[in-house]
């Protein structure tokens, strides 16, 4: 009986001890694997970029290193949730390496980043080549349950030993490569060269100040009137701007996508928006008609699920009128959703607020998707108001912009053209039924304390206006066509 245990005993050990080895084993293999794709991780990826530097030193081989980034993965994540950009990454990550070679080594860095090391090349365009490949497999159509979506990437190249003798030297230049290909519109290949790696300096620093400016009150808005062609003022456009104590002004086509790379943008717009709301009410006040104030909105605040109700709240907070606020969304931005994620559009539609198309033309409208949004403004491109007195026909817009506002008209939408530059442009705009104007004729962007002066100004005129207006109609109140005095109707 008591050898019986004791062999049973010894049995259970042995069988202990091989779980521990098996289990000892699969945690150093997972330790070298990323848990969401199960491609190598950085570190499997540092050891074989080390061995391989080491034998290229050896054997005077080029090794390349190619860093891929996902473009705008984040948004991604946003419109599928977590579960589904772990999927996203998976298949992206089995495109990949179904595009390599056998001995080529591919590591996911986590968050739509991977790192690819590349041996047996001939030169930088032998690894650009491959970096093609790479970008082709990222740009087909995935799909994800009933979703199809089109992804694109950044890629950086740089080569052992011109671009760096080390492993980590080589890993953070083929990344700032791939900023450079980001900073370029994205989609695109970059090799690296020395001067890029200072203009990566320069972002990672500016996208830190950025971080510092919404606390240090560097972010102003400014506001660019909107008329009426008949010259009434209906309100403004608000646009951030953003003064850095050393930078001076940062153009916000240059700022804003790196707020967005960072998610910076949903602390800033939020801001932005009740900004704008704000100063918008208290403007109400003065103004002898309601003003509205148009407020751009990004991509990310548009994806993040509760925007409606923030929106809801800001105007409630700030005590704007919601039929005073209009949201400015671009063109892809709407036409890439589903059905089900324009909702937060209707329900703010449904409270009054407007929906404007910015940059209308620039992007790829259908047209019966247009008819089901629920907008109410269409703002023609800038690109249209500057080319309408082109001289040739072939090159001038006035075909086009005539088109998009028998459009609009006729799905009852208003059309601001913007970048209003000039009289003739303005005649023409009016010529073709053009419903209101922004732009540089008619008023710059302000600061807000400039916009209130012009504000005082525009309704002291028109006070002043209405007052004679009055004053006349009293003294002659049979001049009038229907016998009534002006001033009183
Ligand atoms: P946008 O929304 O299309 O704004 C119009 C841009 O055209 C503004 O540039 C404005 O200053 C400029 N503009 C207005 N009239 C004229 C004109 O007559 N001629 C010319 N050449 N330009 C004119 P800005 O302020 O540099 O803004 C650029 C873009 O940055 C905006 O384009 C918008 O997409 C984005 N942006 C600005 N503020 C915000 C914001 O608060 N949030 C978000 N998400 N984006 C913003
Ligand atoms: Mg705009
Ligand atoms: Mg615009």
């Amino acid at each position: 009986m008591l050898r019986i245990d004791r062999l049973d005993a010894i049995g259970r050990l042995q069988q202990a001890e091989s779980n521990i080895k098996f289990l000892t084993h699969r945690v150093e293999e997972l330790s070298l694997l990323d848990s969401v794709t199960g491609l190598p991780n950085h570190r499997h990826f540092a050891d074989r970029l080390s061995q391989a530097l080491v034998l290229a030193q050896r054997h005077g081989h080029i090794v390349s290193v190619l860093f891929l980034d996902l473009d705008r993965f984040k948004r991604v994540n946003d419109l599928v949730g977590h579960t589904g950009g772990d999927e996203v990454l998976k298949q992206v990550g089995c495109r990949l390496q179904g595009a390599l070679r056998q001995g080529d080594t591919m590591a996911s860095m986590g968050g739509g980043r991977f790192i690819i090391l590349l041996q047996e090349i001939k030169d930088v365009l032998d690894a650009a080549k491959v970096g093609q490949k790479l970008l082709g497999a990222v740009n087909a159509p995935l799909h994800l349950s009933s979703r199809e979506l089109f992804l694109t990437a950044s890629l950086g190249v740089c080569v052992h030993p011109q671009d760096g003798l080390d492993a980590q030297e080589l890993e953070s230049h083929a990344e700032s490569a791939m900023y450079r290909a980001k900073e370029r519109g994205g989609d695109r290949i970059e090799c690296y060269t020395t001067t890029l790696n200072e203009v990566s300096l320069e972002r990672q620093e500016m996208e830190g100040c950025l971080r510092e400016a919404l606390k240090n009150g560097e972010l102003q808005m400014y506001y660019q009137p909107q008329f009426r062609m008949d010259g009434r003022l209906t309100g403004a456009e608000a646009l951030l701007r953003w003064n850095h104590p050393l930078l001076g002004a940062v153009p916000p086509t240059k700022f804003i996508p790196m707020a967005e790379e960072s998610r910076l943008i949903l602390p800033i717009g939020e801001w932005a928006l009740r900004e704008a709301c704000g100063q918008m009410a208290k403007w109400n006040t003065m103004s002898p008609h309601p003003l509205q104030i148009a407020v751009n909105v990004s991509v990310l605040q548009f994806a993040n699920g509760d925007w409606d109700t923030c929106v809801a709240r800001t105007l409630l907070e700030t005590g704007l009128d919601p039929t005073c606020l209009e949201l400015e969304l671009t063109e892809s931005m709407v036409m890439r959703q589903g059905h089900e994620d324009l909702v937060p559009l209707h329900r703010l539609r449904e409270i009054g607020a407007k929906i404007a198309i910015d940059d209308f033309g620039t992007g790829y409208s259908s047209l019966s998707y247009l008819q089901r949004l629920p907008i109410t403004t269409l703002k023609l491109d800038q690109s249209f108001t500057s080319m309408l007195q082109n001289e040739d026909p072939k090159t001038s817009s006035e075909n086009i912009v005539r088109a998009i506002i028998q459009l609009a008209h006729s799905l009852h939408l208003s059309v601001v053209a913007e970048g209003v530059e000039t009289e003739g442009q303005r005649d023409m705009l009016e010529l073709l039924g053009c419903d209101c104007l922004q732009g540089f004729l008619l008023g710059r962007p302000l600061p807000a304390d400039a916009f209130e002066a012009m504000l005082e100004f525009v309704s002291t005129k028109a006070f002043l206006k209405r007052a004679t207006e009055t004053q006349e109609a009293v003294r002659v109140p049979r001049s009038t066509p229907n016998g009534r005095a002006r001033g009183s109707q």
